[in-house]
């Protein structure tokens, strides 16, 4: 179920609570497994509030001084969130799900290969390397694409063939309703754009399921063309941070893909896939002010690009992690506006096809739609 469908305005100010404080765990092992490292938000646990699956910051410095705490699930897997010592409502966490006990014939765990998100998202970075992440200089300063491949809990790159056996068990064994594939930047100038279409077009020849593709512009438009053709339904760009300032500071090396060229890639791709179905993703509290991320979701909106804010999440061994995370009351100024701005344009979440946006469990924007 997406967060709009299900979220009453006490459990949306819980989950947007949630997940700028992080959460304390009594038994860290409850539930699937947490994600630590890897491209995108990490450090976080699916959580499931009032019906409604988030993902829960638990592993960031800002989550070791959260006010919440789960207790130990019982016997049915839920457990009382408290806040100090008063319980506040009843969670529970999605079961560890059943592709993670498989292993390809080579012998590459499932796990490796792909990782269940929320509680029906499949999800893979298919190229765990990146030309930004190889210089301190150039990384995104959020970013902890190379922890979880030093750390042995995934493979430098997903071949088609392991994909498309991955995404087959997950939808059959655990009901996956799409399936994310984002990918570390090459060195080559269409960004990532082709592994994502040998990736898509393996996958949705062995089965059925939405595909969103993540990457950076590529150099060349008719990508995205290709891209559709070969099975992707909808693309990710992520602008990550808006302010020109802030992005030199924060991500050097993306920072010299300009915005401009953002916005032109993103009017050509909704040519292709679709007004609402090209979104990027915004982290909130890296220092853009809430009138600047609220202007650049104005304009996504109106040439058609679905803004996902996300309060972002100090990952442990980058170099933000000691930066505050958000707080509520800053996320609630911009999802709120941000909320009605896309309700009026009749672009809602839940009309997504595929990925993080129709996902939502990284940020309770889509509960701000109705
Ligand atoms: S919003 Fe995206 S990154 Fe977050 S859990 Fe969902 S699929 Fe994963």
């Amino acid at each position: 179920m997406s967060v709009s469908e299900n979220a009453s305005a006490k459990s949306r100010q819980l989950m947007t609570e949630l997940q700028s404080r992080g959460l304390r765990l009594v038994d860290p092992a409850a539930g699937a497994s947490s994600r630590r490292g890897g491209a995108g938000p990490s450090d976080h646990k699916a959580v499931t509030v009032d019906g409604v699956t988030i993902m829960v910051p638990v592993h960031t410095s800002t989550a070791w001084n959260s006010p919440f705490v789960a207790s130990q699930p019982d016997e049915n897997g839920t457990s009382a969130l408290m806040s100090g010592t008063i319980p506040i409502a009843s969670i529970r966490f999605p079961k560890q799900p059943r592709f993670y006990a498989l292993q390809t014939l080579d012998g590459v765990p499932y796990s490796q290969i792909a990782t269940l998100h929320s509680a029906d998202v499949l999800a893979t970075t298919v190229l765990q390397t990146c030309i930004r992440y190889e210089s301190r200089r150039k990384a995104c300063k959020f970013c902890a694409i190379g922890q979880s491949l030093a750390a042995g809990r995934t493979i430098a790159r997903k071949t088609p063939e392991q994909l498309a056996e991955v995404a087959r068990a997950a939808v059959l064994l655990d009901g996956v309703k799409h399936m994310v594939l984002t990918t570390g930047t090459p060195p080559t100038p269409d960004r990532g754009a082709k592994i994502l279409c040998e990736s898509a077009f393996a996958i949705r020849s062995a089965v059925d399921l939405p595909i969103q593709a993540q990457c950076e512009p590529p150099d060349d438009d008719r990508w995205f063309e290709r891209m559709k053709a070969s099975g992707i339904d909808t693309l990710g760009m992520h602008l990550e941070v808006v302010t020109p300032e802030v992005r030199e500071r924060i991500m050097p090396g993306k920072a010299t893909v300009p915005l401009a060229r953002y916005m032109e890639a993103f009017k050509a791709a909704v040519a292709v896939f679709g007004r609402g179905q090209v979104s990027t993703y915004i982290l909130a509290g890296l220092g853009d002010s809430a009138t600047g991320i609220l202007d650049m979701s104005r304009e996504l909106i109106e040439i058609g690009v679905y803004p996902f804010v996300v309060p972002f999440v100090p990952i442990s061994g980058t170099p933000l992690e000691d930066h505050p995370a958000p707080s509520p009351g800053f996320m609630k100024s911009v999802l709120a506006p941000l909320g009605a701005m896309l309700r009026e344009a009749g672009m809602r979440s839940a009309d997504i096809k595929a990925g993080c946006g129709k996902c939502g469990a990284c940020s309770s924007l889509s509960s701000y739609e109705e």
